[in-house]
């Protein structure tokens, strides 16, 4: 065998390295996180709220419309832009993180993927002009399960009626706009699943209790009560009975967007690691002179840049219509673990001030433990791995 006919390649970007646009876009959202969030995280944290206000300068600063064509509203920028944001926001607050993910990486997501000419009409201008979006798959009964949900959607002339109950639903309690999954014919099972958008103010929905949570508190996780909720029938997206690829392919896609969320919070943990260990003193010492202690943050450096490289590889290789299931269930499972030790290691370096409230790293700590349980928990992320492992 010969490599004489091989020619150098023109050599793509390296992962990490933005392009102009996307620093200015990432530089931008951080110093609005700096000026605009930071000074709130913990008020937003302890009321378990996060403003109306700052969702408006959220909307204002174009990270709610990230990839919503430029007719309707939004910047007409890429999947990648919406993860970047999520991973700039996260490291400030992951509470912010994640209303911005679950707009961007689901809903609107959906809608593009899915949504016909006249759903995108009426719903990515709304999306894009201050009404939030949210995505609710999760029951009672059906959770990794999901396909086993009982939502019921029943054909009346040009509506459907919903009802049903869904469980665990983020931004339920400021979001507009509901991509809901019901089934139109149980018997069918996965094929009678269906998406329907579904607006706060149809008749029969209402907004139920609000979780009171270990972390990402500031962020609304709530219970939505369907009863016999009228949807028009020009509000199905995507087909009748294809619910189901609405519903995965949307959450592969907003995988990434939790991958970011978790690089977020393990980076702004090692950020705040980093500050103190060189403030801190002991034995007569910064105690980041230590070198036990700088093995600590170079080792989390090291699996906060393999955890962006796997969020980035992904949503590079979504933007370029490539296949990406096992690079996002990758990334999910990976990234999540990674803000969970990150931010340990942040809280053992803070010793006795890790543990408490005045300082930042108690709240990392408790904000990454979701990214190992929603949108698939690490089993089921596993499990896909696995799937395609192991494909004939
Ligand atoms: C804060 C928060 C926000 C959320 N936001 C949303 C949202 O916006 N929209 C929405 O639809 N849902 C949302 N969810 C729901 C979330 O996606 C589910 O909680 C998650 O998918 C897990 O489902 P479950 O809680 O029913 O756990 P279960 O499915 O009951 O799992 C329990 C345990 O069993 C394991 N397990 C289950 N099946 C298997 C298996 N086959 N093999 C191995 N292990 C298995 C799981 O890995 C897990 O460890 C949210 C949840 C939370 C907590």
């Amino acid at each position: 065998m010969s490599f004489a006919s091989l020619t150098a390649p023109v050599s793509p970007a390296p992962l990490t390295q933005l392009s102009d646009d996307e620093s200015l876009f990432f530089e931008s959202i951080e110093e609005f996180a700096r000026h605009e969030i930071a000074p709130h995280v913990r008020e937003m944290d302890e009321h378990a709220k996060i403003p109306r206000t700052l969702v408006d300068k959220l909307f204002d600063l174009g990270v709610m419309a990230v990839e919503i064509p430029e007719e309707f509203g939004g910047a007409g920028a890429s999947f990648f832009h919406a993860v970047l944001a999520v991973e700039a926001l996260s490291r400030v607050d992951a509470s912010v993180g994640v209303l911005v993910d679950v707009h961007n990486t689901l809903c609107i997501n959906a809608l593009l993927r899915w949504g016909s000419v006249d759903i995108k009409r009426r719903y990515l201008s709304k999306l894009a002009g201050g009404s939030l979006g949210a995505y609710a798959l999760s029951e009672a009964g059906s959770g990794s399960d999901a396909f086993a949900l009982t939502t019921r959607a029943v054909r009346d002339g040009d509506e459907f009626r919903l009802t049903g109950r869904k469980l665990w639903i983020t931004n339920g309690n400021e979001a507009d706009v509901f991509i809901v999954l019901a089934t139109v014919d149980p018997a069918a099972g996965y094929r009678g699943i269906t998406a329907f958008i579904v607006e706060r103010g149809f008749q029969g929905f209402t907004v139920g209790k609000k979780e009171d949570k270990l972390g990402i508190r500031a962020s609304s996780t709530c219970e939505l009560l369907l009863e016999d909720c009228r949807v028009p029938v020009d509000n199905v997206l995507g087909d009748l009975g294809k619910g189901h690829k609405v519903a995965m392919e949307t959450l592969n896609e907003g995988r990434i967007g939790i991958g970011a969320q978790m690089v977020g919070i393990a980076q702004g943990a090692l950020d705040a690691a980093v500050a103190y260990t060189k403030e801190r003193r002991q034995f007569g010492r910064a105690i980041a002179d230590f070198q036990g202690v700088q093995f600590q943050l170079a080792r989390a450096a090291v699996d906060v840049e393999a955890a962006r490289l796997m969020v980035y590889n992904a949503a590079r290789l979504r933007d370029a219509g490539q296949p990406f299931l096992t690079e996002a269930a990758m990334c999910k499972l990976f990234s999540s673990e990674v803000a969970e030790e990150v931010a340990s290691l942040a809280m053992n370096l803070y010793g006795g001030y890790g543990f408490v409230k005045d300082y930042p790293v108690e709240k990392f700590f408790r904000d990454a433990k979701i990214g190992q349980i929603y949108e698939g928990t690490s089993n089921m992320q596993l499990q896909t791995i696995a799937k395609q492992l192991l494909a004939p």
